[in-house]
């Protein structure tokens, strides 16, 4: 492809440095080249981890396996050459008002980002572009292992968690690539620097993690919250705590998490989704399919589904022994459509009736 435009001249290094000008400007923190070439380590980590089983029902994982692997693939971009690997950071977490206790993933709190990060783009694809390339940006929707790729560009390193964790920023971040066939010069992959540290596997409630950057899908609250459809297995359940959605327990106690770095950039775009001021728990059990979708429309938590977000509060409650919330339980147990929703509401019932009082060592049951 040749470009008629004046940028065509730019030398790999120009071109490279204007990407990296454009992409503070927009408001990525970090910005970093890789070179594509085979993925070897993560092609055998990916296949051994889906003939285990641990993506659960996340069927479409198994799709595509050959493409994920290689950006240059026939069905991608053939002829790609280099992988730009951007970060934004998330925003603080804000107090969830009438939702707390229940928590949200930190993630999932602003509106969805996948547009905003590919809007973003736009103008880096355009640049690349009028220089005489092809370029492809992917915003978690196309299949490229983002954080293996931001990892290869130096942005960061994997951890023990398998969150990409850029040193002075944490893994609150949001990765997003242009796979182009530009030739950029590329930057030095990062090393691991987890050390002998343990505190993410040590801390996960579930044990979703039978090694060291392997992780069982299948037992992560964040899958069960999300991603799994129906009934979760009654053992599971009372591990999940306190989450409406997602989980960022083994993020929280990774040391590199704790940094005084202020998110700024396009952190200031991902707000709360103003929608959810005001909803609480009990907004939540007696969603109808109406109220859900115009809370959800274009929010992450679209994906649990309504359905999933009342299980979801029910087991919380459950967990969290939350006693006042007995009687709209009680109306989710008895007149929700759906039979998990209602299945859940009763466990939950039967979870907070039958806890030992701390002081008497009885059940509510017995109590007065
Ligand atoms: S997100 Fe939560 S449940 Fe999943 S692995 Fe991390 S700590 Fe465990
Ligand atoms: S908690 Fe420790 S082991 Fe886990 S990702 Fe962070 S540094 Fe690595």
């Amino acid at each position: 492809m040749h470009a008629s435009n004046s940028i065509s001249h730019l030398s790999p290094h120009t071109l490279r440095s204007k990407i990296i000008e454009m992409a503070r400007s927009i408001g990525f923190i970090r910005v970093g080249f890789a070179r594509v070439e085979p993925l070897e380590r993560e092609a055998k980590a990916l296949k051994e981890w889906l003939a285990a089983k641990y993506h659960g029902t996340m069927l479409w994982m198994e799709r595509n396996v050959e493409i994920r692997l290689a950006p240059d693939h026939p069905c991608f971009l053939p002829q790609a050459r280099t992988v730009i690997a951007f970060a934004a950071p998330l925003p603080r977490s804000p107090s969830l008002g009438p939702l707390a206790p229940l928590r949200i993933a930190r993630y999932a709190q602003a509106r969805d980002y996948h547009r905003l990060l590919r809007k973003r783009l736009q103008p880096i694809v355009e640049l690349l572009e009028k220089a005489g390339y092809m370029a492809r940006p992917t915003v978690d929707s196309a299949p490229i292992l983002e954080r293996a790729w931001a990892q290869r560009a130096g942005i960061g390193f994997i951890g023990k968690n398998t969150m990409l964790i850029i040193p002075g920023v944490g893994s609150h971040v949001l990765l997003c690539t242009i796979v182009t066939t530009a030739e950029l010069p590329p930057d030095e992959p990062m090393g691991e620097r987890c050390g002998s540290c343990t505190r993410c596997l040590d801390a996960c409630p579930t044990k979703a993690f039978p090694a060291p950057r392997v992780l069982d899908a299948r037992r992560c609250i964040s899958y069960l919250t999300i991603e799994h459809k129906g009934n979760v297995d009654p053992s599971l359940r009372t591990l999940m705590g306190d989450w409406l959605f997602g989980c960022d327990i083994c993020q929280d106690v990774c040391p590199f998490n704790r940094t005084h770095h202020q998110p700024a950039g396009l952190a200031n775009e991902l707000h709360p989704d103003p929608r959810w001021d005001g909803v609480s728990i009990g907004d939540i059990l007696l969603l109808d399919d109406e109220r859900f979708d115009l809370l959800s429309r274009g929010s992450p938590l679209r994906r649990a589904g309504r359905e999933g977000l009342v299980r979801n509060a029910a087991y919380a409650l459950g967990n969290l022994r939350e006693k006042r919330h007995l009687p709209v339980l009680q109306a989710v147990a008895t007149k929700d459509p759906s039979p998990v929703a209602r299945e859940a509401a009763a466990w939950a019932i039967e979870q907070i009736r039958t806890w030992p009082c701390p002081s008497t060592g009885k059940s509510d049951l017995f109590r007065g």
